[in-house]
């Protein structure tokens, strides 16, 4: 499929369409916002994307073994849709004139942005918080990873502190005995210290107490120790240093204590939430910048039914789906959508002890063990990647926001969609 842009360049000058579609950060949110562009616009915009690197980072699994593998090329996927890549880093907005800035110097003209830039772990204030490892890009996981596969080969008996109880670090503390099998020691997984700390005095608190027995259940068979309501002081490479005087010497130190907008969503003007994200509209447009669309962990939406989205992957793929297809509305003429996420699951890794799903905002465990499992490694494996084939149609019609489909699955009554049905189609 082609319609006649050259994806290997940013420059449109002189070219007969509707405008500029420009979208800046290419992880779940920015891939599918410029599918979604493309797929509404078809041959009338200009579609491209700016990213630092062309490769969409699998970050839900990187608390997983080979760290290295979990990246997805990007160039062959836009290529076929016809979205030009823009390797850089987005540096400054002016939304006025319509420019964004990039780090090296050069600046991209635009009609409609769509901001998914994305999000970074928070490291906490304390001295020392540099020195630890984190799992939260691909280049840290990999480094994580690293220091993983040296343990085995110089440490007996390995001590792991993991910072942060939240999802991140629950599944990344019932990963770690099996990570080390992964790199050949059976013996020092075996005698794998894992000391999983919190400030909060329960882990997974943002979890609610839904999923919480089976969470627990999990973390004693892994024999991993919680220290709980435990305000850390100082960290560095080999310890935690605790607000009461104590200090736990470990073989490394990951963090996991949560994310919060990538910088350049502080570019956006209007309002910002107190993770950074800019807050949109229903149509997912920045309030105080009518030409620019905002998706992902970089947007603070309603879901439609009264909660603010959560930064989370599940989220991140529908407001990018939204994002596009009202960019590509709006530069067209046609009126937008609304953003809705009606349905609300979550799926927690819980290593060897299987997986628990959970349904609704309220978390009904729905799912544990071996059949929860099946479902995260579903999740992993298929549900949050690019389709297999890869064929521009396949590819267009993956960024469908599917409306229907949405509605069918939703629990309890149904909402009244014919509305919103009416203006997608
Ligand atoms: C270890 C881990 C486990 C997770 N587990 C889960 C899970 O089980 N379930 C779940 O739903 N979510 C999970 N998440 C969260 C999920 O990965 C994020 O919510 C999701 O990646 C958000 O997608 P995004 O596209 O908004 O941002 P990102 O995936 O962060 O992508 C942002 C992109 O923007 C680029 N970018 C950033 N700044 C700029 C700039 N200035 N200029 C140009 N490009 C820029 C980045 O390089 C990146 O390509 C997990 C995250 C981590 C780290």
């Amino acid at each position: 499929m082609t319609f006649g842009l050259n994806p290997a360049t940013a420059d449109f000058e002189g070219r007969d369409h509707a405008g500029k579609i420009l979208v800046v950060g290419g992880g779940f949110a920015g891939f599918w916002a410029a599918l979604a562009a493309r797929r509404v616009a078809g041959p009338r915009a200009h579609v491209s994307l700016v990213s630092p690197e062309p490769t969409l980072q699998i970050r839900p699994r990187l608390y997983e073994a080979r760290p290295e593998t979990l990246g997805v090329p990007l160039l062959p996927l836009l290529h076929k849709v016809d979205v030009a890549f823009v390797p850089g880093e987005a540096v400054g907005l002016d939304a006025l004139a319509r420019t964004v800035k990039l780090s090296g110097g050069g600046r991209l003209v635009f009609d409609r942005l769509i901001v998914a830039t994305g999000s970074r772990m928070r490291r906490p204030p304390v001295t020392g918080a540099d020195a630890a490892f984190s799992v939260d890009t691909q280049a840290e996981a990999v480094a994580f990873d690293r220091r993983l596969g040296d343990l085995v080969r110089e440490v007996a008996s390995p001590t792991i502190a993991v910072v942060g109880a939240g999802f991140t670090g629950i599944e990344l503390a019932l990963e770690l005995r099996d990570r080390l099998v992964a790199h050949g020691g059976d013996n020092a997984a075996e005698r794998l210290h894992i000391v999983l700390i919190d400030r909060a005095e329960t882990v997974g608190p943002e979890l609610g107490s839904g999923p919480r027995a089976e969470i627990e259940a999990a973390l004693v068979a892994a024999r991993v120790e919680r220290r709980l309501g435990a305000a850390v002081r100082t960290l560095a490479a080999d310890r935690v240093s605790f607000d009461d005087g104590t200090v736990l010497a470990a073989d490394a130190v990951v963090l996991a204590t949560g994310m919060a907008a990538s910088a350049f969503a502080a570019q956006v003007p209007g309002a910002h939430d107190k993770l950074g994200r800019v807050v949109v509209d229903t149509a997912l447009r920045a309030l105080a910048a009518p030409e620019v669309f905002v998706a992902g962990d970089a947007a603070a939406a309603d879901t439609g039914d009264g909660h603010r989205t959560l930064q989370s992957c599940q989220h991140a793929g529908q407001l990018g789906r939204v994002a596009g297809e009202n960019a590509a509305r709006d530069l067209l003429g046609l009126p937008t959508v609304p953003y809705t996420q009606l349905r609300y699951v979550t799926c927690l890794d819980l290593g060897r002890f299987g997986a628990v799903v959970t349904q609704g905002w309220e978390r009904r465990v729905e799912k544990t063990g071996c059949e929860g499992k099946a479902v995260k490694r579903l999740v992993n494996t298929q549900v949050i990647y690019p389709p297999a084939d890869g064929t521009a149609e396949a590819l267009l019609a993956s960024s469908s926001i599917d409306l229907a489909e949405r509605a069918r699955r939703v629990d309890g009554p149904k909402p009244d969609l014919e509305p919103v049905r009416r203006k997608v189609v």
